[in-house]
């Protein structure tokens, strides 16, 4: 079921259709018959004979027409008109009639009535018409009543997600489970003083699942769920985009337990560049009522904000500190078998040949997110009702499985086996450095699972404890693994890839950092050769020091890099058995643990 955000509003339609059908009905049966009443038009005879009569008690002389009261048929006065005729004799004769004559004469419409027809009546008619119009003019928004934003806040009392309609991404699923924990009895942390996390941030990739990992987290809580984009809040009235925040934490919290969904909070949470001239104000004043709102809420009321992203490097580091986003979930792209795993949830609701074989699927598909996956399923799915068959067979899936491949490489992220091969032997390489040098951070996982970020493999590597001071021996030591990936290309392909170019850019920045910041060369000693300029904001650099400084400081960057390249190739070239092994087994695995890398590595 789904509640409309802003409180059962009904769209402006209803409204414009109730005025008009109340206008059609008053003008159709209530004034013409009041005017009908009130005023009967005869013609100057009559006028004359009623006169005669004796029928007329009361006259009186307008301008263009003489207006009387006299008794009907049934005796009642009934008021009438007539048009004015050149009659001198008129005065005489009202004269010898004995009637009232007048300017004016008392209405017999009630004094209520008339008062309600001549004042409120036309008031309301333009108040409504204003109101439609300026509602039309502001794009169905109402421009004029800045604290009732009408943002679409969707809520749903239920999502009906559970963590089983999320495969493969076990990680994040787990990270998530302490907040479900939370929103099923809050009163458990809340009697231990444990104070959860306001928000949690998921990252990665389009199309990983983030989106409906965050409707099952509500499922798996049942909990309401409100979402909003981040898009959303973006708006041509500066003040809007605040007060669509302020909204929707207000909903929020009269429905407390419940989650509070922000996507693509990148369009709102940008950084803040002080610097720049200008800059966008009402970005600005919404990502700051966001702050604000998060900050003044009580999380053991039980209201957890979650937010996905795919570009999280650009967000404000004011949204990321502790008491806010601070938990960060990578949702990253499936491996080997992820990918089984949500192949197969999607084949549930598909009628499928008993004998699928998805493992094969999944291997082709390196590179895949979960909704192409979702969508190699479909396409299936339409080929086969497209050749008139009942269920779904292999062969359909690996048709499929080309066209939707077909649109990636176009992308650029499926790869093919050469090429596959030369990234396995490249991380392995970083990999098998950093394993043979004493105090290098052990590593904990490779893959050759292509990142979206650009990275078409990566090698972890996570310190053991938390680690304040760099040495210098860290630092070549750090340089010397990033070379290794380079030399294994070298090495084994007699080649220099692309692959190699975030490796170049990290090498060249730490040996830089330790000439110009650190003090590490003995060439330059304890010189600050380069300031931090905004240390909050990216921690960008700028030389202080002449030109001729700086072109020897460009020479001894290079020999640094150099010689970290020079022992990266000894210890592979010392090690060249087990460079092709680990490879040959990486490319079969595609992602191995840190134990695995090491077991391998030693026996
Ligand atoms: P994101 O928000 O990360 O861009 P979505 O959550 O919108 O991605 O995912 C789009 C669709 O892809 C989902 O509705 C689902 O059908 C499918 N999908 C993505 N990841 C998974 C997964 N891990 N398990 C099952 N289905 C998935
Ligand atoms: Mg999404
Ligand atoms: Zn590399």
């Amino acid at each position: 079921m789904s509640l409309s955000g802003s409180g059962g509003k009904k769209p402006l339609i209803f409204y414009v259709i109730i005025v008009g059908v109340v206008l059609l009905l008053l003008n159709a049966f209530v004034f013409p018959s009041l005017l009908e009443y009130s005023v009967r038009e005869v013609g100057y005879n009559d006028f004359l004979n009623m006169l005669e009569a004796g029928k007329i008690s009361a006259v009186s002389r307008g301008d263009t027409q003489i207006t009387f009261v006299a008794s009907d048929e049934d005796g009642r006065d009934a008021y009438y008109k007539t048009g004015l005729w050149d009659d001198p004799s008129l005065t005489e004769k009202l004269y010898t009639s004995g009637v009232n004559f007048t300017e004016e004469i008392p209405t017999k419409t009630s004094p209520i009535l008339s008062f309600l027809l001549s004042w409120i009546f036309p008031v309301l008619i333009f108040t409504l018409l204003g109101n439609f119009l300026m509602k039309r003019m502001s794009g169905a928004r109402n421009a004029m009543s800045f604290g009732k934003s009408g943002a679409k806040i969707y809520a749903e009392t239920s999502t009906g997600k559970t963590f089983d309609d999320v495969a493969g991404q076990d990680e994040a699923k787990e990270a998530l489970t302490e907040i479900v924990d939370f929103l099923h009895n809050p009163q458990k942390y809340a009697a231990i003083g444990a104070k959860l996390p306001k928000g949690a941030l998921l990252v990665g990739p389009p199309g990983t699942g983030k989106t409906l990992l965050a409707r099952a987290v509500a499922g798996e809580a049942r909990v309401p769920f409100f979402s909003i984009s981040g898009s959303e809040f973006v708006e041509m009235f500066v003040g809007m985009g605040a007060a669509k925040v302020r909204d929707l934490f207000k909903q929020a919290s009269e429905k407390a337990p419940c989650i509070v969904f922000i996507d693509e909070i990148d369009t709102i949470g940008k950084k803040r560049d002080g610097g720049q001239f200008g800059g966008n104000d009402e970005r600005e004043q919404t990502l700051n009522q966001l702050l604000s709102e998060m900050d003044g809420f009580d999380s053991t009321k039980g209201v957890v904000i979650l937010a996905a992203t795919n570009r999280p490097e650009s967000l404000d580091k004011a949204l990321l500190r502790p008491g806010r986003f601070d938990r960060r979930i990578p949702v990253e792209l499936p491996d080997l078998l992820g990918r089984e795993a949500i192949l197969k949830v999607h084949a549930k609701d598909v009628k499928m040949a008993p004998d699928i074989d998805f493992s094969i699927i999944a291997r082709a598909t390196s590179g895949a997110s979960g909704a192409d996956l979702a969508n190699i399923i479909n396409e299936a799915a339409l080929r086969t009702v497209r050749m008139g068959r009942d269920f779904v067979t292999q062969e359909d899936l690996q048709e499929s499985v080309e066209v939707v491949v077909a649109g990636y490489q176009r992308k650029n992220a499926v790869i093919n086996e050469n090429e596959k091969r030369m990234i396995a032997y490249h991380e392995i390489g970083h990999a098998l450095v950093a394993a043979k040098q004493s105090g290098s951070a052990p590593v904990q996982k490779i893959t050759i699972v292509p990142r979206t970020s650009g990275a078409l493999g990566y090698t972890m590597q996570v310190e053991e404890g938390e680690r304040v001071l760099l040495t210098r021996e860290d630092a070549l030591n750090k340089l010397t693994t990033l070379t290794g990936g380079r030399a294994a290309e070298e090495l084994v392909f007699n080649t220099r890839t692309s692959g190699a170019s975030n490796d170049i850019e990290q090498a060249t920045r730490i040996a830089r950092a330790m000439i110009t910041r650190f003090g590490m060369s003995d060439q330059f000693g304890m010189v600050a050769l380069e300031q931090v300029t905004n240390q909050y904001l990216g921690g960008d650099t700028a030389l202080a020091c002449s030109a001729e400084t700086a072109a020897k400081i460009d020479a001894e960057v290079i020999r640094i890099v150099n010689d970290a390249h020079a022992r990266a190739v000894e210890i592979l070239r010392a090690n060249l058995d087990k460079l092709h092994s680990l490879s040959a087994y990486l490319l079969e695995q595609e992602s191995i643990t840190g134990e695995e890398f090491m077991k391998l590595l030693n026996d």
